[in-house]
């Protein structure tokens, strides 16, 4: 993400809540902002998918680590069966 959002990352950072949508939460710090007008509702929105779509990115690359140690995992306890195997 660009430092063009910068500023809403750190209202964002800075909200009290923790797993807040900053959309309809009371006291939240990005809705805050854009209600005292000092943040663009465009930019918000712009913002929200962004962060969205990263969200699932990170999800994504997420599951393929999991994948990955688990078939690493497969493997060790292959090699480890062969060894085994090997000694009789
Ligand atoms: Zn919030």
């Amino acid at each position: 993400m660009g430092s063009a959002f910068a500023d809403i990352m750190e209202l964002a950072a800075s909200c009290r809540f923790r797993d807040c949508n900053h959309e309809r939460e009371p006291g939240c710090a990005v809705r805050g902002a854009m209600e005292m007008g000092t943040l663009d509702a465009k930019r918000l929105k712009s913002w929200r998918s962004i962060s969205a779509e990263m969200e699932r990115e990170a999800k994504k690359a997420e599951f393929r680590l999991n994948h990955l140690q688990r078939n690493e995992g497969k493997e060790k306890r292959k090699e480890a069966m062969t060894r085994e195997i090997d000694n009789y």
